[in-house]
Parts: structure tokens; C-alpha cells; sequence
């Protein structure tokens, strides 16, 4: 059974010079690009996709943080995409990430983070049709 989740390299992992190194362990797990683009995203976009998380008091920061610059949004697949790619990005804390995960090696402060995957088969399905309508 083939999985998709949409991925995003953060404003800050774009910035970092990340986005090779993100791609890089995603397509050496085997996981594969079905859809790739770097934008800004809006307001409107942002807060949808993080709708969630709508009365945390981080939002208002998530919000500023995700629309600060470029990310990279893509689209991959593979058996089990969803849980893959949370597995290779590591826990939402970096301090609390591990070592040999994304967060875990190249990040130290849970908002910027440097990278998103959905969380859910159902997740996967709302963000990919935000960000990608056309797939
Ligand atoms: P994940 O990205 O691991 O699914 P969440 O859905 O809990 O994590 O949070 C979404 C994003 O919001 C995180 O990746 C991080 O960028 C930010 N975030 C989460 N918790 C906090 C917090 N306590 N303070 C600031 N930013 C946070
Ligand atoms: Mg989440």
C-alpha cells in the first residue's frame, strides 16, 4: 500500500541551507517526490494549515515564523509515508529529538524545528489538498 504525507522544509531549514539534506534522507529511505515547490506562504494558508493549534498561545508566532521566507513544500510517498517521515524528522522538541533524526541533528528550539510531515492518513489528505489542489 502506497502512502502519501506532505513534507515542508521550514523558513529556517530553507535558510540553513537544509532543503539538500532533508531530500537527501528522505529519498535514501526509499520515500519518493511526488510533488515539489518553494514558496511564501500567506496568512490565509498558514493559519489553515496549522488550524489546529488555533488557541495555543504559540500561534501568533507559529504564524509570523511560517510565513517569514521561502519553504520548501513537497509531496512524497512510500509504504507507511506518514509514519516514515515523522520517524526520520524526529520528536517536535529538537532537545528531545534524537540523535540521527532531522530535529534531533540540526535543530535546538521546538518552533523552528526545520521541518513538518503530517500527522495522519487524514492529515496527509487535508494539508496535501491545501497546499497541492491539483494532485
Ligand atoms: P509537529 O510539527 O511535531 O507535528 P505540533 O503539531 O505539536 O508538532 O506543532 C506544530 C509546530 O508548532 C511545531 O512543529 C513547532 O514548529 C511549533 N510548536 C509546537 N509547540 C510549540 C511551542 N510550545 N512553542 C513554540 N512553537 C511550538
Ligand atoms: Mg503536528
Amino acid at each position: 500500500m502506497t502512502d502519501r504525507t506532505l513534507v515542508l522544509v521550514k523558513p529556517d531549514g530553507v535558510a540553513r541551507g537544509l532543503v539538500g539534506e532533508v531530500v537527501s534522507r528522505l529519498e535514501a529511505k526509499g520515500l519518493r517526490l511526488v510533488a515539489a515547490e518553494l514558496r511564501t506562504l500567506t496568512r490565509e494558508v498558514a493559519e489553515e494549515h496549522y488550524g489546529e493549534h488555533r488557541e495555543k498561545p504559540f500561534f501568533g508566532s507559529l504564524v509570523e515564523f511560517i510565513t517569514g521566507g521561502p519553504l520548501l513544500a513537497l509531496v512524497v510517498e512510500g509504504p507507511r509515508a506518514v509514519e516514515a517521515f515523522r520517524a526520520l524528522a524526529g520528536a517536535t522538541d529538537p532537545v528531545k529529538a534524537a540523535p540521527g533524526t532531522i530535529r534531533g541533528d540540526f535543530a535546538l528550539e521546538v518552533q523552528s524545528n526545520i521541518v513538518h510531515g503530517s500527522d495522519s492518513a487524514e492529515s496527509a489528505a487535508r494539508e496535501i489538498g491545501l497546499f497541492f489542489p491539483g494532485l
